[in-house]
């Protein structure tokens, strides 16, 4: 098996701004991480630092107005009607260089593509893309262009049948609403139940449109589910879906912003469990195109990105974290020195509510999904 993985020293670049919990320096911390287990430099392993996409690529999906505002804010142009394009103060801020971080982001996961599109890689991993919110003229969730949208446009151009599975906590909306109408691209998006958290979407009903009912699919979850409750639903969707559809590539969003300590949500995983459920979607795909995402426990992401590079490439690491990254972890507020989370048990009661609501979603989707699949 070839792998590749996509990393830039460049993001030390841009700054949301401190009070955005978006945290660049993440993307280093992943990398110290990945270097210290010594995965940086893997025999049947690229490493390859991205280009910037072109404005050509990047209208694929996104519009020309859209793009043209996102390169007149970037260079410091005033623009008075930004936040009709979800630019300003608050969660899609305007910061200098904006627009070269998104070509570098999209860059990135078509990169990825045309490794996997060409053979030259089995599995492709871009954790700084997976920029999932992103709508075609419109910034949302932090999220400006949608790599993940330009990555499997470009594996379709290509001819190749793509799954898209999104385990982040949030909905992956941008890239269900892309291929909405589209049966050659399965979209599949696990998280919190929409009428709690940011999008606000992600329904078991929202199945699709026209040749694509069916094809898009969502497993919204209460706050509060944790390993034993993601596992199983995530085992009686993901894994029947992917075996059914069958795609010559499946695109992973790996968000970890469902962590039990994630500041922004209230998903309750554990990086074992996260590691468990891109076990199961590698098990079942031929070749894998691996995205980043949210994840606002710096710690968190450092841990789940190194233990997902690790599962691309089949080795098992230990679990005592290098000595050398113990002082920059600890700082930044690890307590159990290890690759996987302590146990925690949760309540019975909140235990119940969540699994009663997995259950009544996994049943929904048997409903509403399973019979386009012939399952
Ligand atoms: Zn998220």
């Amino acid at each position: 098996m070839r792998t590749a993985i996509i990393y830039s020293e460049e993001w030390r670049r841009f700054d949301y701004g401190p009070e955005h919990p978006l945290r660049m320096e993440r993307l280093g911390l992943t990398w110290s991480l990945m270097e210290a287990y010594g995965l940086t430099a893997l025999p049947r392993a690229k490493v390859l630092a991205p280009e910037i996409a072109d404005v050509g690529a990047i209208t694929r999906f996104h519009a020309r107005e859209y793009v043209d505002i996102l390169r007149a804010v970037s260079a410091g142009d005033w623009v008075p009607h930004a936040a009709r394009y979800g630019l300003g103060p608050g969660d899609n801020p305007i910061f200098p260089g904006l627009w070269e971080a998104a070509q570098l982001v999209a860059g990135g996961s078509l990169l990825a593509a045309r490794l996997v599109a060409d053979g030259e890689a089995d599995r492709a991993f871009h954790f700084a893309g997976g920029l999932h919110h992103a709508m075609p003229d419109r910034a949302s969730g932090f999220c400006y262009v949608n790599d993940a949208v330009l990555a499997i446009l470009a594996l379709r151009q290509r001819g190749l049948k793509v799954a898209y599975v999104d385990i982040d906590a949030h909905h992956g909306d941008g890239v269900q609403f892309a291929f909405y109408g589209d049966p050659n691209v399965l979209t599949i998006s696990t998280h919190e139940r929409g009428d709690r958290l940011f999008p606000g979407t992600g329904f078991v009903d929202e199945r699709g449109e026209g040749a694509g009912v069916g094809y898009s699919v969502n497993l919204p979850l209460q706050p509060f589910t944790d390993d034993a409750v993601y596992l199983p639903a995530f085992e009686s969707v993901v894994p029947p879906l992917l075996q059914s559809f069958a795609p010559d590539v499946t695109v992973i969003q790996l968000g970890i912003d469902s962590h039990r300590t994630d500041p922004l949500t209230h998903l309750a995983l554990t990086v074992q469990g996260f590691g468990s459920a891109l076990g199961r979607i590698l098990e079942i795909s031929p070749r894998v195109v691996a995205l980043g995402g949210g994840g606002y426990d710096l710690v968190n992401v450092a841990r789940a990105w190194t233990a997902a590079w690790a599962l691309l490439n089949g080795i098992s690491l230990p679990d005592a974290l290098p000595a050398s990254m113990h002082g920059d972890l600890r700082a930044r507020g690890l307590k159990s020195l290890t690759l996987s989370d302590p146990p925690a048990e949760l309540p019975a009661d909140t235990r119940r509510w969540a699994e009663e609501y997995a259950a009544k979603q996994v049943r929904s989707v048997r409903e509403q999904i399973f019979p386009f699949h012939g399952l």
